[in-house]
């Protein structure tokens, strides 16, 4: 009998898992359906250069019905309300239900804002292509602004968080609003480009040589960065930090980490810290009939005390390309395959032509052209991956 694969979210993790699937599940062995809330696969580790006015929106969101032309997949652009891992039954917006014999939850993660007052209502976040428009679109306006009420608060873009998303995406707003600056009559040198971090360093993941480069080539092209200052309190366009200095910004974008989905502590699945708990073959620990991919999952290494992976594009990949072959053997009685993902290290971008990179397994390090270059390439390959020119093999 046709079995029935509901997979939610058509992220990194949910994406790849329907293309791979269909590389050993035919049409009669089962039906997939993707169901995603935009009609686009969005290029999240691109989304900094569409909020930098460096990109535009084509190359970061994708039709997928481009992509999924041909794959036997059905898409179903809806938002899912909830789910029910004990019922098997998921509703979306607009009172449609799904049932299912196989679930792949893979709704990725929503903004932490840690209780702090204000934040939320305060802030833009860069989760998604429809958000980075509207940081692109804001911070221009704050600049035409600017040249008539000569307010420094329209001048003043702040990014709250010093990893790798609050890094990348002031790489570009400090290459790129230069120019729109001198566009709108404005002078670059009034723009006021900060970006404020808790922790005693940023982009913690980088060994320290690596951060001394990101930080000073981010500072000698006008990033003021306030180091060791957690965020405290926000109101309006003015953001309190733990010393007592208040910023007063009127484009405040926050960066500052990210949480569990919240649909997935509510479906009935074992979680932990809002993510879901998966074992070695990415199965939910209290659904066997649940897989989990991307940020919706906490999946662990096999060693000792290893802490988990990190909820990062490039193991929301591997995890749904995984998961595309352990459907297929939960449904037809195979024997799944472990999570082992190639680590191929990490790479920031640092605006239009400088990052930095630590890859592979021995850490080697990149930084300028070749690390700007490595960023384009992997990108690139992840493309033409989705887009099957090299095909899909597991
Ligand atoms: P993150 O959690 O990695 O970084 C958030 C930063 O905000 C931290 O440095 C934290 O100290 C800081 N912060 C928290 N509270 C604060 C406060 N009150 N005031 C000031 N600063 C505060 O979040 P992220 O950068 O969005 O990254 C999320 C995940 O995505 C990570 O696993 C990251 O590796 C991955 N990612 C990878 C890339 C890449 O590979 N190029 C790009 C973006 C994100």
């Amino acid at each position: 009998m046709t079995k029935h694969i509901v997979i939610l979210g058509a992220g990194y993790g949910g994406l790849l898992t329907a293309l791979n699937a269909r590389n050993f599940l035919s049409e009669s062995d089962a039906t997939i359906t993707l169901v995603n809330q935009t009609p686009t696969h969005q290029i999240i580790t691109e989304l900094h250069r569409l909020a930098g006015g460096t990109t535009s929106e084509g190359a970061v969101a994708l039709s997928l019905e481009k992509l999924l032309a041909g794959k036997g997949v059905d898409l179903k652009v809806a938002t899912v309300e909830n789910f029910d891992v004990n019922t098997k039954k998921v509703n979306l917006a607009g009172g449609e239900t799904l049932t299912y014999d196989a679930l792949v939850v893979g709704l990725g993660s929503k903004t932490a804002y840690f209780g702090i007052p204000g934040l939320e209502e305060n802030s833009m976040v860069l989760k998604s292509a429809s958000e980075a428009n509207a940081i692109y679109k804001h911070i221009v306006d704050r600049i035409k602004a600017y040249a008539t009420s000569h307010d420094e608060a329209d001048a003043t873009i702040l990014i709250g968080g010093g990893g790798l998303t609050g890094v990348e995406l002031v790489g570009e707003i400090v290459d790129n609003m230069p120019k729109i600056a001198r566009e709108h009559g404005v002078n670059p040198a009034d723009l006021k480009i900060m970006l404020v971090e808790a922790g005693p360093k940023i982009l913690p993941v980088l060994p320290d040589h690596l951060i001394e480069r990101a930080t000073e080539s981010l500072a000698k092209r006008g990033v003021e960065f306030l180091i060791g200052l957690p965020v405290t309190n926000v109101e309006g366009n003015e953001i309190s930090l733990k010393d007592g200095r208040v910023i007063k910004a009127n484009t405040f974008v926050w960066t500052g980490g990210v949480t569990g989905n919240p649909l997935v502590g509510e479906s009935g699945i074992e979680v932990d810290r809002g993510r879901a708990t998966v074992n070695e073959f990415l199965q939910s620990k209290s659904h066997p009939d649940v897989f989990v991919v991307g940020d919706s999952a906490v999946a662990f290494p096999a060693e000792e005390g290893a802490r988990p992976y990190a909820p990062t594009a490039q193991n929301a990949w591997q995890m749904g390309e995984l998961v595309g072959y352990n459907v297929y053997a939960l449904l037809t009685g195979k024997s799944m395959e472990v999570f082992n993902p190639v680590n191929s290290g990490t790479l920031a971008s640092l605006g239009r032509k400088d990052a930095v990179a630590s890859i592979g397994g021995n850490n080697t390090s990149l930084k300028g052209m070749p690390a700007s270059l490595m960023k384009e390439a992997s990108n690139i390959r992840y493309l033409t991956h989705i887009k099957g020119l090299f095909g899909l093999a597991y």
